[in-house]
């Protein structure tokens, strides 16, 4: 089973569709599971595709270290 932490350090590649079937079928088992996961997803894809309309540069890494500072802040206040 996957934590809401190994989704988060593969969502970039499920992102880019740069992930084997299988892995990308244990991520979106665990979205269907995890609404706080489903968000973030779903919000890290809309800032991409922004991204990538605006710029042929991937995923700004800065962005998604940011991101993932502020979703591991709130996972820890949750607990
Ligand atoms: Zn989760």
């Amino acid at each position: 089973m996957l934590t809401c932490k190994d989704f988060l350090h593969e969502l970039s590649d499920y992102l880019d569709e740069s992930i084997d079937a299988e892995l990308r079928l244990k991520l979106e088992k665990h979205m269907a599971e995890c609404p706080n996961c489903w968000v973030i997803a779903d919000t890290t894809r809309r800032t991409v595709q922004i991204y990538k309309g605006m710029d042929p540069v991937p995923i700004p890494t800065d962005v998604e270290r940011r991101l993932m500072v502020a979703i591991e802040k709130k996972m820890a206040a949750r607990k």
